[in-house]
């Protein structure tokens, strides 16, 4: 059997070694953060250095950030704290935003990829600028950075200057998960109040995330009870997973420039399926997207039968629908750009990232020309039946 191939980072990035390394180190000091012995004091260097780290990569104070237990958490805690107030966030954010404020109302994406050069998939600055100046003035906006499923890179700075030019006490927030690591951000030139952080989309660990506040704005308080992260989440702090974070965010730092360069192997990718088969679309083609995320729309195929079909090959790409609880729903984010349903649900991801080669890509080619032909041979035959 070859190698197992994986292609989905935006689910989870696979584990830096070098996180993997501090981790184990970590978990065999004891000592909680909180204590003033020296196994306190060490593990709280440990939880300094990281903060240190992630607030680097985003050009914040450390003193702003607080380690959470993931992006889910960060999202719902900003979203709930302003509860009974208008709020916009987009069409296309992740469920924790979407579903921690269900009252929210939503801000449209431009449609329609079909027309050759159009950005699809990004903030419709018309209709957001509409709703900014509708009613009364909004208390928060979510608008994430860069799109799970797209890959597109939203214009949050530039949005950001349109709502507080309007409302200057609005405050904004955004989703980086997607974004940190992947390209550079600066969280003072964004104008945001609130930026959300995962570890695992940029090879630290599952479980462990971080939200960061600008000075001055609302602070939201996490989890209440012992005194942990300046009182504004209470429990002992994952002082492995947060090290880890930490790592991962320093390495991911330094090799942004290699992250650019996956835009190669993605565009060759791109280039090869197209050709290969004809029905095939690529969602947000056109508009400014990370490097190393392709969503794919196949009519005509179902994109489960292409999965199943590549994972029994080895290779590991991700539904562009979500599945929970066994049924699957066609994706709210290809919905917002125009998707009919034949195109949600034959839609596929495949996201690359920091130990993708260029081998792993010639196999996928390979893999789905197969499996194109084996379909296209078998619906050949069946009409001929
Ligand atoms: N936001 C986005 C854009 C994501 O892709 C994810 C992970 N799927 C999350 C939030 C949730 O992150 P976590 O897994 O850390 O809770």
């Amino acid at each position: 059997m070859s190698e197992k191939i994986y292609m989905d980072y935006n689910a989870s990035a696979p584990l830096r070694p070098e996180a993997l390394a501090l981790m184990q180190d970590v978990l065999t000091e004891s000592g909680n953060a909180s204590s003033v012995h020296s196994f306190g004091r060490k593990a709280r260097s440990r939880i300094e250095r990281a903060r240190e780290q992630i607030s680097a990569l985003i050009g914040t104070q450390p003193n702003q950030l607080v380690f959470t237990s993931g992006a889910t958490e960060s999202n719902n805690t900003v979203l709930s704290a302003f509860r009974g107030q208008r709020i916009l966030v987009s069409a296309i954010e992740h469920p924790s935003v979407l579903e921690s404020a269900p009252a929210a109302e939503k801000i449209p994406v431009t449609q329609d990829g079909l027309q050759e050069g159009l950005q699809e998939g990004l903030i419709d600055e018309q209709a957001f600028i509409n709703l900014l100046e509708k009613g009364e003035p909004p208390a928060l906006i979510s608008i994430m950075l860069v799109n799970n499923e797209t890959g597109a890179i939203q214009p949050v700075e530039k949005l950001a200057r349109l709502a507080k030019k309007r409302h200057p006490a609005i405050f904004i927030h955004t989703d980086a998960v997607q974004a940190a690591g992947r390209i550079k951000i600066d969280m003072p030139a964004l104008q945001v109040d609130y930026l959300s952080l995962s570890a695992h989309k940029m090879g630290g660990p599952q479980g462990v995330g971080a939200l960061i506040t600008a000075p001055g704005s609302k602070p939201v308080k996490l989890l209440y009870g012992g005194g942990q992260e300046k009182r504004q989440r209470a429990g002992t702090e994952n002082v492995a997973g947060i090290a880890g974070f930490g790592m991962a965010a320093d390495i991911a730092q330094h090799d942004i420039e290699n992250f650019q360069k996956l835009a190669l192997l993605r565009d060759k990718m791109e280039e090869n399926l197209s050709a290969i088969t004809p029905h095939l679309r690529v969602f947000s083609k056109d508009a400014p997207r990370i490097a190393n995320t392709s969503a794919i729309g196949l009519s005509g195929l179902s994109a489960e039968t292409l999965i199943m079909a590549l994972d029994l090959a080895g290779i590991a790409v991700s539904s562009g629908a979500a599945c929970s609880s066994g049924t699957v729903k066609p994706s709210h984010v290809l919905q917002a750009m125009g998707a009919c349903d034949d195109e949600t649900m034959g839609a596929f991801r495949i996201s690359i990232g920091w130990d993708t080669k260029e081998c792993h890509i010639d196999r996928l080619i390979e893999e789905c020309s197969k499996i194109f032909e084996r379909t296209t041979t078998t619906a050949e035959k069946t009409d001929h039946a």
